[in-house]
C-alpha cells in the first residue's frame, strides 16, 4: 500500500509518502516540511489563525513535491493520512479537509491519525526500528509522558505532567531568558557553554513515588533566579540555560529508569521534540547503558513535527489491523483526544 500522510496540527506542514509491503516495517519514500517558525516568531508563540491560513498556502505544494521526488503519481496513492488531533482545531480542519478531499477526488479511503501516536512510532523510521514491547517517554511541546507500549494501539500511560510540558519548560524558560521562540533549541546551544551545576533549581515530584512529572515550578525558580541576578543576567545566561536543562533533563532520565524497574521492561523509545536535545540523549544513554537496556530514538530531524510519523503510524495501524481507511468523508477533528483513548483491547 502507497500512504499519503499530512501532517498540519500546529505550526508545521508536513506530507509524506510510505510504503507497506506485506508485515516488514514500512519504509518511507519522501518527505517535506514547511516549519512556520519564522513567521510566527515576531509573536512570540503560535498564532492559530495564520497558522491555518499558512497550512492552506503549503500543503497541495508540498504533495505535489513528495510525489515527484518518489517519482509516484498521485493516481498511486492507496490511502490518504491525515492527523484528526490532538493540536490547534483550524489547523488541523485544513489538513483533515485537504486529505478527505484528495479521498474523495481519487475514489480513495482516508485514515485520521492520533498525533501523538505519529511521534511514538516515529522511531521506526530509523534504521535500527525498536521491537514491542517497551517504555516509551513522550516528551514534546505539548505532552509529557511516560507509556507502557505493548503493540500498535496497545498503550498505556504510567505517569506524565500534571501542569507543563518538558517542551513548554524549555520554551518558557527560554523566552524569559530572551532566547526567542521556540527556545528549546537555542536554550540547548546555549547551555553547552555553561555549567549546569551554577544554580541550584528543583527536580520537581523526582522523589514523588509515581511517574508523574511537574515542570510548572521549575519555570517560576528559573524566572526568581533570572530576576535576582538582573544585571548579571547577560554574563551568566550560559550557566542558567545549562542549570535549567540539567534540571529537566536529571527528571526525565530518573523517571524513564523508574518506569524501566516498574514494567521491567528492558527497552525505551525516547520521542518528541525534547528527545532532539543532546544532553537528554547523553544522559539516557549513559543510564541505559548502565542499566543494559536498549534506547531507541527518532531520527533528529524527525523528531519534532512532521508528515513522515503520520503516514508511518497509518501504515502500521493498517499493517496491525486497528483500523480500517474509509471513505466516509465527513471529517471531523479532535483538538484535545488522550494517547490512551485509542488504545484497543486484544480481545
Ligand atoms: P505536541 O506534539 O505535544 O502537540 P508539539 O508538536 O508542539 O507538541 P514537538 O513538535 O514534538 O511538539 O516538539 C516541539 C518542542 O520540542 C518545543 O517545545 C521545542 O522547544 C522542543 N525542542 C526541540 N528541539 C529541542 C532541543 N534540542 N532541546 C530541547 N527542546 C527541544
Ligand atoms: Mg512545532
Ligand atoms: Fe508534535
Amino acid at each position: 500500500l502507497l500512504i499519503l500522510g499530512i501532517e498540519s496540527s500546529c505550526d508545521e506542514t508536513g506530507v509524506a509518502l510510505v510504503r507497506t509491503t506485506g508485515n516488514a516495517v514500512p519504509t518511507l519514500l519522501s518527505h517535506a516540511l514547511h516549519s512556520q517558525i519564522e513567521m510566527h516568531q515576531a509573536y512570540g508563540g503560535v498564532v492559530p489563525e495564520l497558522a491555518s491560513r499558512d497550512h492552506i498556502r503549503r500543503v497541495l505544494p508540498l504533495a505535489t513535491q513528495v510525489l515527484t521526488e518518489s517519482g509516484q503519481s498521485l493516481a498511486d496513492v492507496d490511502v490518504v493520512a491525515y492527523t484528526r488531533g490532538p493540536g490547534l482545531a483550524g489547523a488541523l480542519l485544513v489538513g483533515a479537509g485537504v486529505a478527505c478531499a484528495l479521498g474523495a477526488a481519487l475514489g480513495k479511503p482516508v485514515l485520521g491519525v492520533h498525533h501523538l501516536e505519529g511521534h511514538l512510532l516515529s522511531p521506526f523510521l530509523s534504521a535500527d526500528p525498536p521491537e514491542f514491547p517497551f517504555v516509551a517517554l513522550l516528551v514534546s511541546g505539548g505532552h509529557t509522558q511516560l507509556m507502557r507500549v505493548d503493540g500498535v494501539g496497545h498503550y498505556e500511560i504510567l505517569g506524565e505532567t500534571i501542569d507543563d510540558a518538558a517542551g513548554e519548560a524549555f520554551d518558557k524558560s527560554a523566552k524569559l531568558m530572551g532566547l526567542g521562540y521556540p527556545g528549546g533549541p537555542a536554550l540547548s546551544r546555549l547551555a553547552e557553554q555553561g555549567d549546569a551545576t551554577a544554580f541550584k533549581l528543583p527536580r520537581p515530584l523526582l522523589h514523588s513515588g509515581n511517574l508523574d512529572f511537574s515542570f510548572a515550578g521549575l519555570k517560576t525558580a528559573v524566572l526568581t533566579q533570572a530576576k535576582k541576578l538582573g544585571d548579571e543576567l547577560e554574563a551568566r545566561k550560559a550557566d542558567l540555560a545549562a542549570s535549567t536543562e540539567a534540571a529537566i533533563v536529571e527528571v526525565l532520565v530518573k523517571k524513564t529508569l523508574a518506569a524501566l524497574k516498574q514494567t521491567g521492561l528492558r527497552r525505551v523509545v525516547v520521542a518528541g521534540g525534547v528527545g532532539a536535545n543532546r544532553h537528554l540523549r547523553a544522559q539516557l544513554n549513559a543510564a541505559c547503558a548502565a542499566a543494559k537496556v536498549r534506547v531507541h530514538y527518532p531520527e533528529l530531524h524527525l523528531c519534532t513535527d512532521n508528515g513522515a510519523m503520520i503516514a508511518m503510524a497509518a501504515a502500521m495501524r493498517l499493517q496491525a489491523g486497528q483500523q480500517q481507511a474509509n471513505t466516509d468523508y465527513a471529517f471531523d477533528v479532535k483538538p484535545r483526544w488522550p494517547l490512551d483513548a485509542i488504545t484497543v483491547d486484544s480481545e
